[in-house]
């Protein structure tokens, strides 16, 4: 082979190479999962919080309408989350949409004890409720949203209000998305929440808005619902 033909045969298998990265880069290394404390973290039954006993750092209790005290731990959210949802509460109010959280972090013992008292009042609620360690609200960046009127809170009839509709539509703009739409029971585990929001930042909520994934679907990963 002469330097010419060697030189063409080096910038041609240069070529390959890059082409080949390029190709298989994005499925081998897209979406990789987080760990916690991660505000992308995936948080189910398969993923659980590490440690378990998980304490966000840097809880607070966002300046917005709350359903409880501010001295109500349940109240608190990470100080990202917590400034996303005042910004975007105070959005919808310009809509006239009067939001106000319900239920925002949840430490592993009150989840404990939430879910024991679940089970040992009935016990075919172990699927619908999270064991400690494994609930997004102990992330510190799920919230709870509900109208200050009460008007079908934690309930499915929220998902026909117009507040829903406007939280559907633009929580991504403030880093938000719905975790547990309708007809992807099957793939969260969950039953549908249109109440429920999680903070992943603009940029993944913006991608799975567009892409219309949930977080298991995004990470492909294993949901709770599928065991
Ligand atoms: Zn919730």
């Amino acid at each position: 082979m002469n330097s010419v033909s060697q030189i063409s045969h080096k910038v041609w298998c240069c070529c390959l190479v890059v082409l080949t990265v390029w190709v298989i880069s994005p499925v081998k290394m897209a979406n990789a999962l987080p760990k916690t404390p991660s505000l992308q973290v995936l948080v189910n039954r398969h993923y659980p919080l590490d440690p378990t006993t998980f304490i966000p750092p840097d809880l607070v209790v966002p300046h917005t309408s709350l359903a409880s005290s501010m001295n109500d731990t349940e109240m608190e959210l990470r100080k990202p989350a917590a400034e996303a949802l005042t910004r975007m509460f105070a959005a919808a109010s310009k809509d006239d949409i009067n939001l106000m959280l319900s239920s925002g972090y949840r430490s592993y013992i009150d989840q404990a004890l939430l879910y024991d008292d679940l089970i040992a009042s009935n016990s075919s609620l172990t699927d619908a409720v999270a064991p400690p360690g494994t609930s997004e609200h102990q992330t510190g960046l799920a919230a709870d949203i509900v109208l200050q009127s009460g008007f079908c809170a934690a309930q499915d009839c929220f998902g026909m209000t117009r507040a829903s509709l406007w939280l559907v539509n633009n929580a991504h703009r403030y880093g938000f998305i719905t975790r547990y739409p309708l007809g992807k029971q099957a793939i969260t585990g969950y039953e549908y929440e249109p109440w429920h929001y999680r903070y992943v930042g603009v940029s993944l909520a913006s991608r799975l808005f567009s892409s219309g994934q949930v977080l298991e679907e995004y990470y492909r990963a294993q949901g709770t619902g599928d065991n």
